[in-house]
């Protein structure tokens, strides 16, 4: 039963945990914390939350678990390693995987809880760095009904769209048709501001116009003015967007979906990732555009 004195644990203190920890200690829960580089953790203990040193002691005093971590990899290892959470959760308790990962992966975590009294979803957002920190993510669920209805409470202060998808996995492979509708639309930003540089218009007029017609997106709104201010800090990294596309172009050719632009996507951003760009944001994919 979840109530005010449900203990929550929250692991992975980024871009992303950062704004949604702070949203869950706003709403009055009591927050565990803990994330490979301690200092990252720290600027959240000032505000109320409770620093853990290791996985297996947050996971031994915490009754929900969220998990908001780079790539597949850390998730496999922060849920499977003896020192992780499955081993060392009591039964009865939840589990709650926000990273973006593999639909393949969800399941596994499910069925792994599954055998010992614990309940998984998999629970990817959208929304980006504004979104978590506004507690206005779209939240797309994978998993069982009840309980996707028991963690509504908490979901409900990280986010204002939150949808069940269906079962196990089916919130991951939501999170894939989202990125797939972002790789071309991040793709059009940033020609359409090469377009207005090159063509001598003035982009942030041009913005008013096509922010507010057939073009406006959340893509072209989030971002556009970033890359305008020369401002190409993560937001989302090119590193996470990059594994996720990899994620959707696997998934795909395994069903026998064609994804062309989804792939042209992909070999623009393995550009930016071979000049060294992965820790900037996905707007910087407008450099390529522009570098003359
Ligand atoms: P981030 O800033 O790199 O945050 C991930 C955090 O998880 C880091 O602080 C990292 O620790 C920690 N971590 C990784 N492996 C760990 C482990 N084994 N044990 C403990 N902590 C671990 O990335 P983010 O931008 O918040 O994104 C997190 C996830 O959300 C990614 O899967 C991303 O694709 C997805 N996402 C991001 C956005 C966005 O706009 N940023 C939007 C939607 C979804 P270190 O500090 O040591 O690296």
């Amino acid at each position: 039963m979840i109530n005010k004195n449900t203990k929550i644990g929250f692991i992975g203190t980024g871009v992303m945990g950062k704004g949604m920890i702070k949203n869950l200690l706003k709403g009055g829960y009591t927050v565990h914390v803990y994330n490979r580089t301690k200092e990252k953790a720290l600027p959240l203990v000032e505000i109320g939350a409770v620093l853990e040193t290791s996985i297996k002691e947050l996971s031994q005093r915490c009754d929900v678990i969220i998990t908001m971590v780079g790539y597949p990899s850390d998730v496999e290892e922060v849920y499977f390693n003896d020192n992780g959470i499955l081993n060392n959760l009591k039964p009865q308790s939840y589990v709650v995987d926000m990273t973006t990962s593999k639909p393949s992966l969800a399941k596994k975590i499910y069925a792994a809880a599954k055998e010992r009294n614990i309940f998984a979803l998999d629970a990817p957002v959208s929304g980006g760095d504004i979104g978590a920190a506004e507690g206005t993510l779209s939240i797309m669920v994978g998993g069982d009904k009840e309980a996707f209805d028991a963690l509504m409470p908490i979901f409900e202060l990280m986010g204002k769209n939150i949808v069940l998808q269906g079962s196990a996995g089916s919130g991951q492979h939501t999170k894939m048709c989202n990125q797939i509708a972002i790789a071309s639309n991040i793709m059009g930003v940033c020609e359409a501001l090469s377009y207005a540089k090159k063509s001598g218009l003035n982009a942030e007029t041009v913005l008013k116009s096509i922010g507010a017609g057939g073009a406006a997106s959340w893509q072209l709104s989030a971002y556009a003015p970033r890359i305008l201010k020369g401002d190409f800090n993560p937001g989302f990294y090119i590193k996470h967007f990059v594994k996720d596309m990899k994620i959707a172009l696997e998934e795909a050719d395994e069903m026998g979906l064609k994804t062309p632009a989804l792939e042209l996507s992909k070999k623009l951003y393995d550009k930016l990732i071979k000049e060294g760009k992965e820790d900037l944001g996905t707007q910087a994919l407008y450099h390529l555009y522009n570098e003359d």
